[in-house]
């Protein structure tokens, strides 16, 4: 009994080992065949891939080919449109000056004596004359302030070339002090308009003012050898900026000066070249707003503008035109004086 168990043991212990080995051959080619099935799946993923890539690389390349394309043909359009914009230009130049070649002729049909000795004297077009009023007996005084300047000795070439006379109420110079001297030489008369010509100073009290008046009478003196005692206050004795710096200085100023033998004069019309008038004809306007009834007409300009450096010669003819006479002022001139408001 105890053999015939030790014999069906062993058989049983072999069917068992048997059964064992088998399956695990049997899982082993089932492994297998899944594994070469997943590598083949792997392979043909891969191959999908790779199919993929080149593909993409293929249309990259397409893209960046048809991007340079795109920017060689921008770089022709842009060449093309401003080739094409310097042509219109030119064109639009071309017609501009047509433009103006014809106003030139249109002007100088309507008025031949003006235009080409406008153009000649470096101005800024053509110029019509006011239509003139009848003033003859009446006198005119062209006064210029705030000079000497670099553009004084080309107006008094053209005072000189006119035969007029003029006055120049002059402040420190700099430089240009040495034109007082031709001032006076030339017939013209000179007047003082302070030394600094700077608000905030010279009205800022009264004996400010009187220091400020007595450095340029010393200057015009030492330039010209004149003591002149005809005077006028920077922004006319109605300004009201000095208000800002001393209350009621005007009214205390303008009795002062009469005191101390100073006759001072304001205008009765302008050139505008201190209110914008930057053409020779709207300073031409300008000129021909004085008072009609008036017997003395003192117009204030500046001997520091170009354009009344340009204008003057016309500002002449259309006063002459009227039948003025010229004057320069002394003591004894009329005095056309503001109303004081400060
Ligand atoms: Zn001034």
């Amino acid at each position: 009994m105890k053999t015939m168990n030790k014999q069906s043991m062993f058989k049983l212990i072999v069917l068992i080992l048997s059964v064992l080995f088998l399956a695990t051959a049997v899982t082993s080619v089932v492994l297998a065949v899944k594994y070469s099935n997943s590598n083949k799946e792997l392979a043909e993923m891969n191959s999908q891939l790779e199919d993929g890539k080149s593909k993409l690389d293929e249309q990259i390349s397409a893209n960046e080919s048809l991007k340079e394309e795109n920017s060689s043909q921008a770089e022709s359009f842009s060449q093309q449109y401003e080739k094409q914009s310097k042509e219109n230009q030119s064109k639009v130049d071309e017609l501009n000056q047509k433009i103006k070649d014809l106003n030139k002729q249109l002007a100088a049909k309507k008025n031949p004596t003006t235009t080409k000795k406008n153009n000649s004297s470096g101005s800024t077009g053509p110029v019509t004359l006011p239509t003139p009023t009848p003033s003859t007996g009446k006198t005119v005084y062209l006064t210029f302030d705030d000079g000497p300047s670099s553009y004084t000795p080309q107006i008094l070439d053209t005072l000189d070339k006119y035969g007029v006379k003029a006055t120049f109420f002059v402040k420190n110079g700099g430089k240009y002090n040495y034109v007082m001297k031709d001032i006076v030489n030339r017939g013209h008369s000179i007047g003082l308009h302070t030394y600094t010509h700077d608000y905030k100073k010279i009205y800022s009290s009264d004996t400010a003012f009187f220091n400020d008046l007595n450095k340029i009478s010393d200057l015009v003196y030492e330039q010209t050898g004149v003591r002149t005692k005809i005077m006028r206050f920077p922004g006319g004795t109605s300004n009201t900026v000095s208000k800002k710096y001393s209350k009621g200085i005007m009214s205390r100023l303008s009795k002062s000066v009469t005191e101390q033998g100073y006759v001072y004069f304001d205008w009765n019309c302008s050139n505008g070249d201190a209110d914008g008038a930057n053409t020779v004809q709207k300073q031409l306007n300008f000129c021909s707003q004085y008072p009609k009834s008036a017997s003395t007409v003192i117009v204030l300009m500046h001997d520091t503008k170009s354009t009344t450096r340009d204008a003057l010669p016309k500002i002449i003819e259309y006063y002459k035109s009227c039948g003025f006479q010229f004057g320069v002022l002394t003591t004894s001139s009329p005095r056309i004086q503001h109303r004081v408001n400060n």
